[in-house]
């Protein structure tokens, strides 16, 4: 992947750079020795390394306001990182940049039932924000897989999702304000604790702005009462066709599960070796989970059973205890490990439109014939949001390649069947060369427009999203 040329001057001036951040922030966090600053020479698309010139871990908001500004002033790129989980290259770094990591601000800061909001900064990692609030019987809803360890600005960055945001949305429909500090270092505060800002929607401008705009350091989030009850239901079937046309079948019904996830003959074997779930012998399996009352989860269940069989499923497993539904998400949870057990794979993000899952789906595996790669498919199938793994070896030459060229065949397809390049992973790196499939020059520009006015320098995260050929002028290339 194309990196831009690093600045000579900002490479010559490493030293001085490092002692003008020493004078704006505390010495422990600033870090320079290349032993150490290796740690942060990628993210999980860890096929691309770079270290970069150095790394701040600041504590607050004025920290990171003082040292974008100094930035800022040298014209030293910064990318900012969450906890470095980008499957898209986001938070990767280019030689000349400085990493500005939020992991030290984690901090809660307000927690208000009465008006179903949480306060905290942006380095909290986003399973510890329900932490913070379960017992009391609350929760934050967009769930990603990496939940344990990814920070919610990272989730803001990438607008991630996770299974259960068919019913609950992604984090753009979870979020309701944010403190941005612009590259200038100036302390932006946008939308709040309140049902809707004035003014133009900026938040979901931010949202999804994969650290091009200004760099988040709190975010308020919307939270939500727990559900009286859950109950997931496993279903398996005949083919990966016929499992993609009951999940078009139950959302044309109009039902809401809160989630629909599925997983591919390859992930289920994948999975069974690893942690012995005890799913069934099949080609695809659907996992349907349903919340609410018992008389609300009853209902739902059986019209799903009524769906599924129509299209005569191999088993058809209701969960009749908290540890069979445990074990029912104990093989999807575990799926991405899994697969890593069976080799090298690359994981694609696309979404398509739900009703033209199954045409998709003969179409990818046509596509893995033909490059001769094997492809296992663990997804979230409720909003077309698909993540083909592509499992190849990175230590025969050439596969990486081949991988990468068959990787853009697939998304090229989402494009085509009315979909988009990424589902909840970003752009990043991985599908900034691909950005010119699914917009015109002229979109490109637009976006580009934005950024101009956040970030006129074009210092932050400059090297993502948009193609370099189309940003040259922009990033004085
Ligand atoms: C095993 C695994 C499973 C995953 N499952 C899911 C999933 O189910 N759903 C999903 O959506 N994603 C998933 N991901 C991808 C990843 O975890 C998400 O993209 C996550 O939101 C990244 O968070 P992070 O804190 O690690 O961000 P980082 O990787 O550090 O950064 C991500 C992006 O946000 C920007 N950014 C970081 N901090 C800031 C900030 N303070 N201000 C502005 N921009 C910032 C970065 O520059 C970068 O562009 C998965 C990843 C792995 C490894």
């Amino acid at each position: 992947m194309e990196m831009p040329v690093p600045s000579a001057k900002v490479l010559a001036d490493k030293a001085r750079i490092v002692k003008r951040l020493r004078k704006v922030l505390p010495r422990d966090a600033v870090i320079d020795d290349p032993a150490e600053t290796r740690a942060y020479e990628c993210d999980a698309l860890s096929a691309y390394r770079c270290a970069p010139l150095a790394v701040v871990l600041p504590r607050t908001t004025e920290e990171v306001a003082a040292c974008l500004k100094l930035l800022h002033e040298l014209r030293v790129p910064v990318v900012p990182r969450g906890a470095g989980t980008s499957l898209a290259g986001g938070s990767m770094p280019s030689a000349d940049a400085v990493v500005l990591g939020l992991a030290r601000m984690n901090r809660v800061l307000e927690i208000d039932t009465e008006n179903r909001f949480i306060r905290v900064e942006a380095g909290r990692t986003n399973l510890s924000v329900t932490g913070a609030i379960e017992g009391q019987g609350w929760f934050y809803a967009p769930d990603p897989s990496s939940q344990l360890a990814c920070a919610i600005a990272g989730n803001i960055g990438m607008n991630s999702g996770g299974a259960h945001c068919l019913k609950y949305g992604v984090t753009t429909n979870n979020l309701m304000g944010v403190t941005l500090v612009t590259m200038q270092g100036e302390v932006v505060t946008i939308g709040g604790p309140w049902c809707d800002a004035g003014g133009l929607d900026l938040l979901g401008v931010i949202c999804g702005s994969e650290g091009q705009l200004g760099v988040v350091t709190e975010a308020t989030l919307r939270i939500l009462r727990q559900p009286e009850g859950a109950r997931p239901v496993l279903i398996g079937f005949g083919s990966n066709e016929v499992a993609g046309a009951c999940v078009a079948d139950i959302i044309r019904a109009g039902i809401l599960p809160v989630a629909i996830e599925f997983m591919d003959r390859p992930c289920i074997e994948a999975t069974e070796a690893f942690c012995h779930a005890g799913y069934p012998d099949c080609e695809a399996l659907l996992i349907v989970e349903c919340e609410g009352s018992e008389a609300e989860i009853a209902e739902q269940l059986g019209l799903i059973r009524q769906i599924a069989t129509r299209h005569d499923p191999v088993e058809f497993r209701e969960a009749q205890s908290p540890d069979e539904a445990k074990r029912i998400w104990l093989g999807r949870k575990s799926a991405f490990g899994a697969m890593g057990q069976k080799g090298d794979y690359m994981c694609l993000d696309g979404t398509i439109p739900v009703s033209a899952l199954p045409e998709v789906l003969r179409r990818i595996s046509e596509i893995s014939r033909a490059f001769g790669l094997e492809v296992g498919n663990v997804f979230h199938a409720g909003d077309g949001n698909m993540h083909p793994l592509i499992l190849y070896n990175a230590n025969e030459p050439g596969q990486q390649e081949l991988c990468e060229r068959m990787g853009a065949e697939i998304l090229k397809l989402c494009v085509e069947a009315g979909g988009c390049l990424t589902g909840e992973h970003g752009v990043g790196l991985e599908k900034r060369d691909l950005m010119e499939v699914q917009f015109a020059p002229e979109d490109l520009e637009a976006q580009m427009r934005v950024k101009d006015v956040f970030d006129p320098a074009w210092l932050l995260n400059a090297a993502k999203v948009f193609p370099l050929r189309v940003s040259a002028a922009r990033r004085g290339g």
